[in-house]
């Protein structure tokens, strides 16, 4: 168990968040949503709050709670009416417990693709699809830049992003994670169902958001702490991941699988898949009040293009969206201000 009495080892529950407020994925699917919220870092938990607030029925997605760059800064002091020592965590789950007071429901899920063209959008999950008449992106920018020789090469066929959707391949086979946050080790213990054994390649000496004494054990998981990855190997089929180790040295993780969980400073939007116009480097076309060029779609902090990136712009930003998206909804013309 862990802290606050979750059980160890479980997907979905809390085990390494450990906060209460996300229920599993595929939960609250079957209902039909004013505003999906995809992210629910402070531009996605300040979305859910106004948008709750606005008795919109909303439901906020998030693949990794503890992983996003808010939940990951690890102490905040300049954000306005919060004084003192706070984490960046505590700081957001606050926001998140708020908008879950107002009634927004949050579930921790990955979100792998949209449907936006009709009036219901869709958003897909490795559980479930959820249905929202509006859709707020608010997923960050902390995907990666650049990939790793033979990442590319090997994708679909022993590379993959998702243990959900390929993890039983893997039945009695040794695979390989790279990853340094909440997600990785969740993918990586969701993975000890199937393979031999797995190794948790992580490039820091520990793993974002993950309380180092948090640390799960299982007789099938290895620990591979300060380990850079440096490529995927394989001669027509994939063998390991090529590393540098602590000391420097060169050596090979064995696998016939490899799932990578590597974060970055790119917008994340991959998962949209073109379904909503994105700029050159990634970041979501939007205007002063964050609705993106398809109806009904909006976005939200640092997966825009900003000047500078804070949590309180973020969050403002996640009132905006959430305000325009009422708006929408609701077919007014001029933006009216909550009380
Ligand atoms: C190390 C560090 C220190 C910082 N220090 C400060 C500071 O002192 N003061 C300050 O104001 N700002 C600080 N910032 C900046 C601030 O944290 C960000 O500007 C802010 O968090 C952006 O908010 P966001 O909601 O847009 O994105 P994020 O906080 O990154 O949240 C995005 C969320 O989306 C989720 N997500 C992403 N993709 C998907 C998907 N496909 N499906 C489901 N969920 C998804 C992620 O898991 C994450 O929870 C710091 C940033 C970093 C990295």
């Amino acid at each position: 168990m862990d802290g606050d009495g979750h059980p160890a080892g479980r997907k979905g529950e809390g085990l390494v968040t450990g906060d209460g407020i996300f229920r599993p994925g595929g939960a609250a699917a079957d209902e039909t949503y004013d505003v999906v919220i995809v992210g629910a870092g402070p531009a996605g938990a300040s979305a859910a709050i106004y948008a709750a607030r606005a008795k919109l029925k909303t439901v906020v997605l998030d693949k990794a709670p503890s992983a996003g760059a808010l939940a990951i800064t690890h102490k905040i002091a300049n954000y306005p009416g919060v004084r003192g020592e706070v984490s960046g965590l505590e700081l957001l789950n606050t926001m998140r417990r708020q908008a879950a007071d107002f009634g927004a429901v949050f579930v921790h899920a990955p979100v792998q693709g949209v449907y936006v063209e009709g009036d219901l959008k869709e958003v897909f999950t490795p559980e479930a699809v959820y249905r929202g008449r509006a859709l707020i992106v608010a997923t960050g920018a902390m995907e990666r830049a650049t990939k790793l020789p033979g990442e590319d090469r090997f994708l679909g066929r022993g590379v993959s992003y998702c243990a959900t959707c390929d993890g039983a391949f893997y039945q009695g086979k040794e695979v390989v994670v790279l990853g340094d946050s909440e997600e990785a080790l969740e993918e990586a213990l969701f993975l000890c169902k199937f393979a031999s054994m797995v190794h948790l390649v992580v490039p820091g000496k520990r793993l974002l958001g993950v309380a180092e004494d948090h640390l799960p054990e299982q007789p099938n998981l290895r620990y591979h702490f300060q380990h850079r990855p440096l490529e995927v190997v394989g001669d027509g089929r994939v063998e390991g991941v090529a590393v540098k180790d602590p000391y420097g040295a060169r050596k090979l993780i064995g696998g016939e699988g490899v799932f990578v969980y590597l974060s970055g400073s790119k917008p994340s939007t991959g998962f949209l898949g073109g379904a909503v116009p994105v700029q050159e480097d990634g970041y979501l076309v939007v205007d002063e009040e964050m609705a993106t060029p398809v109806a009904g779609v909006f976005g939200a902090g640092d997966v825009r293009r900003s000047p500078v990136k804070q949590a309180v712009l973020a969050a403002a930003d996640g009132a905006l969206a959430a305000m325009a998206a009422d708006r929408f909804l609701h077919g007014r013309q001029k933006m009216i201000s909550q009380r």
